[in-house]
C-alpha cells in the first residue's frame, strides 16, 4: 500500500504518438489488455483513448485510418510516480475513474495504473470480510443480455447505447457466455464481419457466483483470472446481475473505512449540484493534495486542479494558518482569503484518518465573495471606491503616516459647471460624463494613488507618500490631461470637461481626516473662484 506508484506502473504498449492511426491504437489495445492508450507528444500525455471510445468509433463507422489526434480526449486526472499505491487507490475511488495516468515531476509519461492493477496490491484485510455480493449490488434494473444468435453489430449497439462494457449471452436466463468491449476490439482488429452471430465468438467459461459469495472471494477470482467482471446468479442459476471491479472498489475498507463510507458516488453527485465550490484535501503529512473537487471548482479552475497541492487554490501563507486551525479545532468558519482569482470565504472541517496512507482529510466549502466585497466598497456608477471606503482608507493612511513619519496628500476634485452639462444634454448623458471622467482619472493616476467618488460630481484622490509640492505637480498634469480630452455625450457629439482641484497634505494642513478634508475643500473652492480648470495648494 505504501510503495510508490512508479514501482508498479506499466508503460509497454500503453502509449502512442499523436500521428498514429485509430487502427494502430486498436491493435495496441489488443496487446496491452488494459483498455486504454495514452497519446504522447514530446513524451508527455496529451490525450487518452479508452476501449469504450474505440467501440463507439467502430459503431459510428469511422474510418480507422484516421489520425488518433482528432478522437483522443483530454487527460483529465493524472498523478505523480512518487505518490503511494494507497493514494492512487483513493484518487480512483474519489473520482470514480478506472485508471490513472502516471507522470514524473516533469510531466513525462511513466505509465498507466488501472484499478485492477491496484487490486493486486491491496491486502485482503482491506475488503470487508463479512460483506457479500448481495450487500453491494446497486439497483440497476433489468440485467441487459443478448441471445447467441444475435449479431455482433447488435452487441455493439447495446454496448454503446447503454454505456456498458460487457453483455452476457443468455439461454433461458442462464449465462452461457459473455462478450466484452475488449472482445469486440479483438474481432474488429481481425476484420471479423459484424453480421456474424455472437454465439461463435463469446467467451464460454463465464465466471459466475451467487449473491451470497463474499467480496473477498470475488476479488481473488478476479485477480487470478485477470477479469474485470463476474456474473451474479440467483438460486436457480439464472443470471441477475454483473459485478465489476469498480463495484468492488466502492466497498473497500481500510483503517479509513468510515471515511469512504460517506463517499459513495451518489453523495458526490449531490455535491456537484451545489453552487458553492467544494474540495476535499488529503493530508499526506509532508504535503496536502486536492483529491476531489466538485463541478463548481472544476468548471472554474479546470479538472487538472485534482492531484495538485491545495496551495494552488489557497495561497501558501493563508493555507498555513487555515491548516493550523483545522488541526487544532477540527474546523474553520468563514475565513476570508484573497487570491489572484478573487476574494473567497472558506468553511470546512478536518477529519483525522491517521493511517499510514494519509494523516487526515479535510472538506472545504469555498464561496466567491469578490462581487459582494466589491459592492460594499465601490461606487456603482463609476466603479471607483465609494465614500465609505475612501474615508476608511484616509484614516488608515493617517495612522500609517504617523507611525512611519511620512507625508501624504488629499486632493478634492469637482467637475466645473456640471449643472450646465446636465441641462444641455440631459441627466443620463450627464451620468455618463461622470463615469467617463472617473475612468479617465483612474487610468491616468499613478499606481499608488487611490480614487473615490465622494458624491455628485465630486471625487477624492489620496496620494500616499506624496508631499504637497509633488502632489500639486501630479494634479496639475492630471488637470491638463482631463481638459485636453474629448468626452462623448451623444453619438456624434463630444465636449471638453474641466475640473477644479484642492490639495491638502499631512501633516502640515492637519493630522485628522476632518482637518485635511476641510482644507482640501476650501482650496478646491479657491480654484473655482480663480476661474475653474485650476488647482490650489499650500
Ligand atoms: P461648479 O463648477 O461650481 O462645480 O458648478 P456645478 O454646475 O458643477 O455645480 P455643483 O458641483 O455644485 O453641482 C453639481 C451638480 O451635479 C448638482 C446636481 O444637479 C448634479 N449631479 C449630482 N450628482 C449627479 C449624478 O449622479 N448624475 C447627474 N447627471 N448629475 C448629478
Ligand atoms: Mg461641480
Amino acid at each position: 500500500m505504501y510503495a510508490p506508484l512508479k514501482e508498479i506502473v506499466e508503460k509497454d504498449h500503453l502509449c502512442i504518438q499523436s500521428s498514429a492511426s485509430l487502427k494502430d491504437v486498436m491493435d495496441l489495445m489488443n496487446i496491452n489488455q488494459k483498455g486504454v492508450i495514452v497519446v504522447l507528444a514530446d513524451n508527455r500525455p496529451v490525450g487518452i483513448l479508452t476501449e469504450r471510445d474505440i467501440v463507439e468509433i467502430l459503431y459510428r463507422g469511422i474510418d480507422m485510418t484516421d489520425s488518433v489526434e482528432k478522437y483522443s480526449k483530454k487527460v483529465l486526472i493524472s498523478t505523480k510516480g512518487n505518490r503511494t499505491i494507497g493514494y492512487g487507490l483513493n484518487l480512483t475511488i474519489e473520482n470514480n475513474i478506472r485508471r490513472i495516468i502516471v507522470t514524473d515531476e516533469n510531466d513525462v509519461f511513466l505509465g498507466v495504473i488501472t484499478q485492477q492493477d491496484l487490486l493486486k496490491h491491496i491486502e485482503e484485510d482491506y475488503y470487508r470480510a463479512d460483506v457479500k455480493v448481495k450487500d453491494i449490488l446497486r439497483n440497476r434494473g433489468q440485467l441487459i443480455g443478448v441471445l447467441a444468435d444475435n449479431t455482433l453489430s447488435d452487441v455493439l449497439k447495446i454496448l454503446v447505447e447503454n454505456h456498458i462494457g460487457a453483455v452476457p449471452i443468455l439461454e433461458e436466463g442462464v449465462a452461457v457466455g459473455i462478450i466484452t468491449e475488449k472482445d469486440i476490439l479483438k474481432l474488429a482488429s481481425a476484420d471479423v464481419p459484424l453480421a456474424d452471430a455472437v454465439g461463435d465468438y463469446m467467451t464460454r467459461n463465464v465466471v459466475s457466483c451467487s449473491i451470497n459469495t463474499s467480496l473477498v472471494d470475488i476479488v481473488k477470482s478476479m485477480n487470478t483470472r485477470q477479469i474485470r467482471r463476474v456474473i451474479i446468479t440467483n438460486g436457480d442459476g439464472r443470471a441477475t446481475n454483473i459485478v465489476t471491479v469498480r463495484d468492488v472498489f466502492r466497498n473497500i475498507e481500510g483503517d479509513y473505512g468510515k471515511f469512504l463510507e460517506r463517499k459513495l458516488q451518489n453523495a458526490k453527485d449531490v455535491l456537484n449540484l451545489l453552487p458553492e465550490m467544494l474540495i476535499e484535501v488529503t493530508d499526506l503529512g509532508s504535503e496536502q493534495l486536492i483529491i476531489w473537487a466538485n463541478e463548481g471548482v472544476t468548471n472554474r479552475f479546470g479538472k487538472d486542479i485534482i492531484d495538485k497541492p491545495v496551495t494552488k487554490l489557497i495561497p501558501q501563507n493563508s493555507w498555513e494558518k487555515i491548516n493550523t486551525t483545522l488541526k487544532l479545532r477540527g474546523r474553520i468558519e468563514d475565513v476570508k482569503i484573497q487570491t489572484e482569482h478573487g476574494i473567497f470565504e472558506l468553511s470546512g472541517y478536518f477529519l483525522n484518518t491517521d493511517s499510514n496512507i494519509e494523516k487526515g482529510r479535510c472538506e472545504l466549502i469555498i464561496r466567491d465573495i469578490t462581487e459582494d466585497v466589491k459592492l460594499t466598497v465601490t461606487d456603482t456608477l463609476t466603479s471607483v471606491y465609494n465614500r465609505r471606503f475612501i474615508n476608511e482608507f484616509l484614516m488608515k493612511e493617517i495612522e500609517r503616516s504617523k507611525r512611519l513619519d511620512r507625508e501624504f496628500s488629499v486632493v478634492i476634485c469637482d467637475i466645473d459647471d456640471f449643472k450646465e452639462i446636465n441641462d444641455t444634454h440631459g441627466h443620463v448623458p450627464g451620468d455618463n460624463v461622470i463615469k467617463l471622467f472617473a475612468d479617465a482619472i483612474a487610468e491616468k493616476l499613478r499606481k499608488v494613488d487611490v480614487i473615490g467618488r465622494y458624491g455628485g460630481d465630486e471625487f477624492i484622490i489620496i496620494m500616499p507618500e506624496t508631499p504637497n509640492k509633488i502632489a500639486a505637480h501630479v494634479t496639475n498634469r492630471l488637470r491638463q490631461q482631463i481638459a485636453d480630452m474629448e468626452v462623448a455625450v451623444a453619438d456624434h457629439s463630444s465636449i471638453h470637461v474641466t475640473a477644479s482641484f484642492g490639495i491638502a497634505s499631512y501633516p502640515q494642513d492637519g493630522t485628522s481626516s476632518e482637518d485635511l478634508l476641510v482644507t482640501a475643500d476650501e482650496r478646491m473652492y479657491n480654484a473655482k473662484r480663480n476661474g475653474k480648470n485650476s488647482i490650489s495648494h499650500q
